[in-house]
């Protein structure tokens, strides 16, 4: 290493890649990567894409398959409806996805970010594969990002935001059919516009948002804004799997001679690996909060190890011990802690997903009445009922007294029949005879049943004369 290099190398934690020592933006021109782990990024790509814009589209028994309707409260999850009641089992699955996260990150470091994050997909997936077929290669976009604006120039960057922000559209479309559901997206757009002005008006908001994070600000999300990626520095620790640079077998670098007995390091400083690093890092100085998991320094680096006929592997998946002492990924007490307690949330979870009602019941007596007296020494109460049919289906119920012998008498109906994604409101009062009542308050459950089936018990009281 030179001495401009023994500088870089002892600074680089002392300052982000993607600023300058000025504090402008470093924009980072990156070379396209080719290899193994490219191509699987390709087809997980493929897959991706499927799943997040297909999705929506998906119905089981005419319910979309995921829906999250924040502005209506409706939450569609496998095609069964979370309603706020419901709220409980989402605060566990976001605790247990939280320490899913935190587990799989003391593991496996940032290969989520990777490769499942839909900001890192896109971008380097999607938007900069456009880049590099429309303004080419990172020598060829400098030259025309410092060049005139010349005709060639004015339509390269058309061509490229035009594409870039037909696709943020796309996305943003997709985004808010997760919200609203596809059937109202479609209505949306048959419809005249001055009738959806605020969605329209969402709609191109999150079009610009994608836009600007694609096109400018870009792995400045991944370095600097995501809160997950802040976090990554407390989650590892040294047996945390991550992209590492083998330095006890790399240093001492320096280049390449053809025909020359090797005496130094596996690194031959090429800096491929840097060139196609889309944080702009370079991975040999130790593992940086900047790494965002790609693993295109892999592939870079495989590629350049098997042109001068050195083993690849100089830089791979290994922990920070695993290079040091040549250890594997071992099952640390941190990581069986983690497991035991992601167990324990996922069969907490599954219990209570498995057990949710169609039906919630509440019932209350009607404020500000007292019992009435009835003739045949009985007594009664008035109640109101409020039921919610958590399913899309119409069905009838019905309310049966389970601990008291006594009536329930429906106010203006014969039966109940609960509309699909509704709440109902329901008046009825509760007849008993008096020898039924022992006290003051009796407390009495109220049985809904359905075909015959209890599916619910609900407790309430029942208030007659002092005794
Ligand atoms: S260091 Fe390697 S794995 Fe990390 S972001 Fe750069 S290219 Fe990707
Ligand atoms: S690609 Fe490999 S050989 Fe080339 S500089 Fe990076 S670590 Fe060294």
């Amino acid at each position: 290493m030179d001495l401009d290099e023994l500088e870089h190398a002892a600074s680089y934690r002392d300052r982000v890649s993607t600023v300058t020592e000025k504090g402008a933006r470093n924009w980072v021109y990156a070379l396209k990567p080719h290899g193994k782990f490219y191509n699987y990024r390709n087809i997980l790509t493929a897959f991706y894409l499927l799943v997040f814009f297909g999705i929506p589209f998906i119905k089981v028994n005419g319910m979309p398959f995921v829906m999250f309707n924040v502005l209506e409260g409706k939450f569609i999850l496998f095609s069964k409806i979370f309603w706020p009641q419901d709220f409980y089992i989402f605060a566990i699955a976001m605790i247990a996805f939280i320490i899913f996260i935190v587990l799989f990150t003391v593991i496996y470091g940032r290969l989520f970010c990777g490769w499942v994050c839909p900001q890192t997909i896109f971008m380097e997936m999607v938007f900069r594969p456009i880049e590099w077929l429309i303004e080419g290669s990172p020598g060829e976009q400098k030259l025309l990002n410092n060049g005139p604006w010349n005709a060639k120039k004015i339509g390269k960057k058309t061509l490229k935001h035009f594409i870039f922000f037909a696709i943020s559209f796309l996305i943003a479309n997709t985004f808010l059919s997760y919200i609203l559901g596809v059937d109202k997206m479609i209505k949306i757009i048959e419809e005249p516009l001055s009738q959806h002005l605020a969605l329209f008006f969402g709609l191109i908001f999150f079009t610009f948002a994608f836009y600007g994070v694609f096109a400018f600000v870009r792995e400045i999300v991944c370095t600097t804004i995501c809160p997950y990626g802040r976090l990554q520095g407390v989650m590892f620790d040294k047996d945390t799997m991550q992209i590492t640079y083998d330095y006890k077998r790399g240093e001492q670098r320096g280049k390449f001679k053809k025909n020359e007995q090797r005496v130094l390091g596996d690194c031959i400083d090429c800096h491929q690996c840097v060139n196609v690093c889309p944080t702009g890092i370079d991975i040999r100085n130790g593992s940086q909060l900047d790494c965002v998991g790609c693993t295109a320094c892999i592939d870079a680096c495989d590629f350049m190890m098997e042109k001068v006929g050195l083993e690849k592997g100089l830089i791979r998946y290994a922990s920070e011990n695993g290079i040091a002492e040549g250890k594997k990924l071992t099952f640390t007490p941190k990581i069986k802690a983690y497991s035991v307690l992601l167990l324990i949330l996922m069969v907490i979870l599954s219990v209570l997903m498995a057990t949710r009602n169609d039906v919630d019941s509440h019932i209350t007596r009607t404020g500000g009445q007292l019992y009435q007296e009835l003739p045949d020494n009985k007594l009664s109460n008035l109640y109101n009922a409020k039921i919610i049919n958590k399913t899309n289906k119409e069905f009838p119920v019905e309310l049966k007294l389970e601990n008291v012998k006594g009536e329930i008498k429906l106010v203006g109906k014969q039966y109940i029949s609960l509309k699909g994604e509704k709440i109902h409101t329901e008046t009825f009062f509760i007849i008993l005879d008096k020898k039924e009542i022992h006290d003051r308050t009796t407390k009495i459950k109220v049985g809904v049943y359905r075909d015959g089936k209890k599916i619910q018990t609900v407790k309430t009281n029942f208030l007659g004369p002092f005794i």
